[in-house]
């Protein structure tokens, strides 16, 4: 296969096939050759191995994947790279591209179907557009998956990748934290893609906690909550989640109160525990 970091030879390839990027589709593709290599190192592509990659480009994760992994099934929605893809992919026989938007593939199927007896892990440089439902899409469906790595935007990846009880912490790293451990693995200048975007990225790896969580009285709720803690974030808990959600004050600080917080606690400040221990009072009391 010919070397699809190197600038000229994609030139050639797109142009070849009359190939534009789509900038609603997030279609910034990877040319700095130590990127690839790396996410597929970290993130599970190995022996006994099935990796789903989403969004293949041209297929240069694509490739590097295939060269270690038991099987890669890529999901891609532009059908216009399925030529591109043909051409760059020819040598790997382990390799099966899905023509489909992510969002709308049953992946319980696919792997009980593609994955047969490997362990499965997720690797992707995401579109940008769509970054946090893919990924609470792959937590919240509790696929049988050991990791989930992807190329993020930098801020989404510092959000992502938060400490609870710090500044940088959202709805969005309680719910990640909730069902998996999340890690920042390395950063990726605006320049490794081609185009370049307007911002730098960075690779994360979401290691899925297999256990259940029984401590959580009602999920539904417990993300209620969260979405509500995080919906006004210049406010105290008590006020966000009252306005939020439409629970008296009184009620919501005695459910602070009954966690041990200070009824002038801000979202950002609360442990995991402290989260599930509001919510779980506040079921009680709703
Ligand atoms: N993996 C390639 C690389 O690193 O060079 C391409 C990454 S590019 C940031 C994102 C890819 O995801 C594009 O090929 C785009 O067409 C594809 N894509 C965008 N939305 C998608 C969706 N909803 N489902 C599947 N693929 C999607």
């Amino acid at each position: 296969m010919e070397n699809l970091t190197n600038i000229s030879v994609v030139k050639d390839i797109l142009s070849r096939h009359g190939f534009t990027f789509s900038k609603a589709l997030g279609q910034n593709f990877i040319i700095n050759p130590s990127v690839c290599p790396r996410i597929a190192e970290e993130g599970n592509a190995k022996s006994g191995f099935g990796v789903i990659e989403i969004g293949t480009g041209i297929g240069v994760l694509t490739a590097e994947l295939a060269r270690r992994a038991d099987k890669v099934v890529a999901i891609e929605i532009d059908d216009r790279l399925l030529p591109i893809l043909e051409e760059t992919l020819a040598e790997f026989n382990n390799v099966k591209i899905v023509n489909a938007d992510v969002m709308e593939v049953d992946l319980h199927k696919l792997i009980a179907e593609e994955f047969g007896g490997m362990e499965v892990a997720v690797c992707a440089n995401l579109p940008y557009y769509i970054t946090s439902p893919i990924i609470m899409m792959l937590l919240e469906s509790r696929l049988p998956i050991s990791s989930i790595t992807v190329m993020v935007q930098k801020e989404a990846g510092v959000r992502l990748t938060a400490k609870m009880g710090t500044r940088d912490v959202g709805a969005v790293t309680a719910a990640v934290r909730y069902f998996s451990e999340p890690k920042l693995l390395f950063n990726v200048s605006r320049g490794s893609f081609m185009p370049a975007p307007n911002v730098d990225s960075c690779v994360i790896r979401l290691d899925v906690l297999n256990e259940s969580r029984d401590d959580v009285k009602d999920e539904k709720f417990f993300f209620k909550v969260v979405r509500g803690a995080f919906s006004q974030r210049r406010k105290t808990l008590a006020n966000s989640l009252s306005s939020s959600m439409g629970i008296e004050k009184s009620v919501v600080y005695d459910a602070i109160k009954s966690a041990g917080l200070a009824e002038t606690v801000r979202p950002e400040q609360l442990s995991m525990e402290d989260f599930i221990s509001v919510a779980n009072t506040l079921y009680d009391m709703v």
